[in-house]
């Protein structure tokens, strides 16, 4: 019988549709030959990488021939003095994506149902179905995460709920009561796990992290947080978790032992202390959103108001024919987020230069 790869794999494996990460600049020189490309796809950090985190990778390369250490003590330490919870409760692991992958490994057993927003980060889906659990989607209202059809949909079964807050794609927020509400609802045996990827870039007023409600005991919780957006740490790899210590001691059983690298901890150690990049970037990121929405006030193109470092835009027109036209005057951003976005684009909020050059090349697209 010839090798069949198909048949060595569960059927779990092949129920899962592929990610397709935004288009790196390499990959458009690769495929069209070098020129000025500029990447606004993957909402990583326009103004670079933490000043500090860098100089820290640079101290920190002549320990790199040695093992990381397992859990990541010092790291812990300061994530866990940082957001006032105890360091037992931090698990530190290879980007926010390491940590979901970490955690869907752990929880999720064949045929555990597991509620997932229709529209929201595509990491979610893949893990579960690589475990052979079972994804149950719930509707959207709108752009809005529906949290009443959440509720609904969790059963017997339901192991976990996935909540992005803000959401991605969408940029949108979960109003404070109506997140209290929705906490106080879902019943004890389910894990509700939170993904807060972009609550630096949040109004606090406006922002709850299931991180306080967590702190006022409620142990089925267990939120998820990265270094890769507002530190610029994207290519770095390191996030965190914070769940019940128990829980985070079974964990441990299966993360890999060395997810976060000599080089990573370092840097994330680094950039908590960088206050002046931290604010900087959300100042910046706040006046550009802005000047962004006046220029497509000023074109009249529809767009959702975000509470992240990125912008959905319904362009009216085919999203992957945006893209390629975006493409061809060197602008990478992404499109294809969803069946049900079919005109959207999602951009992440760049430097001025950026955010110009995409607006002219969008605006030449529209005049055609
Ligand atoms: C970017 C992103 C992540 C992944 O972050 P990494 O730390 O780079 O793995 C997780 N969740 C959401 C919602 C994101 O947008």
């Amino acid at each position: 019988m010839p090798f069949d790869p198909r048949r060595l794999v569960h059927p779990g494996i092949l129920s899962i549709t592929p990610y397709v990460p935004g288009k790196t600049i390499q990959e458009a020189v690769r495929e069209r030959g070098a020129g000025d490309f500029i990447k606004i796809a993957s909402n990583e950090n326009p103004f670079g990488i933490s000043p500090r985190a860098s100089e820290a990778i640079i101290k920190a390369i002549s320990n790199a021939y040695q093992y990381p250490e397992k859990t990541c003590v010092e790291l812990r330490e300061r994530i866990a003095k940082r957001i006032g919870v105890s360091p037992e409760s931090i698990l530190v692991g290879n980007g926010a994506d390491g940590v979901i992958y970490t955690l869907g490994m752990g929880l999720i057993n064949q045929n555990d149902e597991v509620v997932i927003p229709q529209i929201t980060f595509s990491m979610y889906e893949p893990v579960v179905r690589g475990m052979r659990g079972k994804v149950i989607h719930s509707k959207m209202t709108g752009y809005a995460i529906d949290l009443d059809d959440m509720l609904r949909r969790i059963s017997s079964k339901t192991k976990m709920i996935f909540l992005c807050n803000p959401n991605n794609p969408t940029g949108l927020l979960i109003e404070r009561t109506d997140l209290l509400r929705f906490l106080q609802s879902v019943p004890d045996h389910v894990l509700i796990v939170a993904d807060e990827a972009y609550f630096d870039f949040s109004d606090p007023a406006q922002f709850l992290s299931v991180i306080e409600h967590f702190k006022g005991g409620h142990d089925n919780v267990f939120i998820i947080r990265s270094f890769s957006k507002i530190f610029g740490l994207a290519g770095v790899r390191v996030g965190y978790g914070v769940g019940t210590a128990p829980l985070l001691d079974l964990l441990y059983r299966i993360r890999p032992p060395f997810d976060v690298s000599v080089l990573a901890q370092a840097a994330a150690q680094a950039a908590l202390e960088d206050s002046d990049f931290f604010n900087e970037t959300i100042a910046l990121t706040n006046s550009e959103k802005e000047f962004i929405y006046n220029q497509l006030n000023k074109l009249g193109v529809q767009y959702v108001d975000s509470h992240t470092n990125f912008i959905l835009i319904d362009t009216g027109l085919d999203s992957q024919t945006v893209y390629t036209k975006l493409l061809d005057q060197g602008v990478i951003v992404r499109a294809s987020l969803h069946s049900m976005l079919k005109t959207h684009i999602r951009i992440t909020v760049g430097k001025r230069e950026h955010n110009e050059r995409f607006l002219r090349a969008f605006e030449n697209i529209l005049k055609e």
